[in-house]
């Protein structure tokens, strides 16, 4: 991975304050492995305040045991846009996560998913009420595929 130094943040485009003509962003070199996670030499990527501050939002919420919804902070983000800090974000995520000295170890895996694929997720929470959360669904999912190909 390279720095990606630019004029511009890397997410909405905005130009910055320091760029030739200026823009109305405010400059900040993120680290793609935050400092705290070993990144300190690593490549960084030039954001805006805003969408440097959702990123880490984001990252943390992905690394905590009760990941909060974050929808909203990138609501008025085209796909695209989105994609990116959604990018940047479990980057991040993973670096946190593999630094730790945590048993439980997670992967942060970002999905995004279309509209049919939650409404299937739906139907299929409806059929197992004791199945808490969106996670387990999905692994309970994969498992029964799983079984059904390697009997
Ligand atoms: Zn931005
Ligand atoms: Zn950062």
């Amino acid at each position: 991975m390279k720095s990606i130094k630019l004029d511009h943040c890397w997410v909405c485009e905005t130009r910055f304050t320091d760029a030739n003509p200026p823009g109305t962003a405010n400059r900040e070199e993120h680290h793609i492995v935050p400092r705290q996670a070993g990144g300190s030499n690593g490549p960084t990527v030039s954001l805006c305040d805003k969408h440097h501050t959702i990123l880490h939002k984001i990252a943390a919420t992905l690394n905590s045991k009760k990941p909060k919804p974050y929808g909203h902070l990138i609501a008025d983000l085209d796909p695209g846009r989105q994609k990116k800090v959604l990018y940047l974000a479990g980057v991040a995520a993973n670096a946190f996560a593999q630094t730790k000295d945590d048993p439980n170890k997670r992967r942060v895996v970002v999905l995004t998913m279309d509209r049919e694929t939650e409404d299937l997720l739906n139907r299929l929470k409806a059929c197992y009420p004791k199945v808490r959360s969106r996670e387990a669904l999905v692994k309970l999912a994969l498992q029964s595929l799983v079984n059904r190909h390697y009997q």
